[in-house]
């Protein structure tokens, strides 16, 4: 009996797999005719300086509108576009478009504030990407340090030096680096010493409990101390209260970003954001 209870779980589970492999054969499909027809959307998210909730930045996230399914997040289709290699050709577009929308918003003379675009290592590590990106900043018009890159740990998978390069070319032009997520995967602290990079990201998983696991503090507080004397700027991702925003604040963070603040948004609703975040109650 015992026995085919097991296998009657192992059943399920492979039904379950299975469903899961299926739904994303079709994703990968929608994905296809996603990119043809434009299905895509930048959304912005404002990063704030710590101390003053001034705007600084504004980190570019898709939107995929799916004309059944409404909204996909890009944390399901992008992984899904990585497998098959579409992210070269989505990649492309989002990197074309955020720099027309920076353009744009610094035509309006709003908020002149560089935009972070997300890319995938992928995107990154082929050939031919350095030559796209000053392709778009020009043909946007768009002046290079009003775009900044956030990557991850694994563009240290062509190794080390490929990486170092990669990041000094586009320093050379102008464009800087963030390290995005950093802190999970398998971080190695002399990346920051080694990456020329501008910026790290603490990840939103060390931030959620700040205030109450003393341990992911003491996380933080290291690598904000030693990024500071690196003379890297620090972001701490996912700030949804305001007492994370003062323990962030105590321990020195630069700049902040989450639900607290603002939610990402569409390009156009930017226009009536305060100058200051979190807008103060009454
Ligand atoms: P990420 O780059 O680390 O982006 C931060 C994610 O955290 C975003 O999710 C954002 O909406 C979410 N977030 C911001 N503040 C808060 C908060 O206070 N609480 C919570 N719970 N979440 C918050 P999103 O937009 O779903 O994107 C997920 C991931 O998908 C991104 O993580 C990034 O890795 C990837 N991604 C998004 N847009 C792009 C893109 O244009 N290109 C590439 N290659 N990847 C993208
Ligand atoms: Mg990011
Ligand atoms: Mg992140
Ligand atoms: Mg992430």
């Amino acid at each position: 009996d015992a026995k085919r209870k097991g296998r009657n779980t192992w059943c399920w589970y492979q039904g379950d797999q299975q469903r899961i492999t299926e739904e994303a054969v079709l994703l990968r499909h929608d994905l296809h005719k996603a990119l043809l027809e434009e299905q895509f959307e930048l959304y912005y998210q404002p990063i704030v300086e710590a101390v003053s909730g001034r705007v600084r930045g504004l980190e570019a996230l898709i939107r995929w509108h799916h004309p059944e399914r409404g909204m996909i997040s890009p944390g399901v289709f992008i992984p899904l576009a990585e497998q098959t290699g579409q992210i070269i050709h989505l990649g492309r577009w989002i990197l074309r478009r955020a720099c027309q929308d920076a353009a744009a918003l610094r035509a309006e003379g709003e908020r002149v504030v560089p935009v972070a675009v997300n890319i995938s290592s992928l995107q990154f590590l082929r050939d031919g990407f350095l030559a796209d990106l000053q392709a778009a900043l020009e043909d946007a018009g768009l002046p290079p340090g009003l775009l900044e890159l956030e990557v991850t740990e694994s563009v240290l998978l062509d190794g080390v030096d490929q990486a170092i390069e990669l990041i000094n070319g586009l320093k050379a032009i102008g464009v800087r680096v963030a390290l995005d997520d950093f802190g999970t995967g398998f971080s190695s602290l002399s990346y920051l010493r080694d990456l020329p990079i501008h910026k790290v990201k603490l990840d939103r998983a060390f931030i959620q409990d700040i205030v109450t696991n003393r341990s992911n503090a003491a996380i933080v507080q290291g690598i904000i101390t030693m990024a500071h004397h690196l003379d890297l700027v620090v972001v701490a991702e996912g700030i949804e209260e305001s007492e994370q925003q003062q323990d962030l604040i105590r321990r020195g963070c630069d700049l902040l970003q989450g639900f607290y603040f603002a939610r990402p948004m569409p390009r156009q609703a930017l226009q009536a954001l305060p100058d200051r975040l979190p807008v103060p109650p009454g």
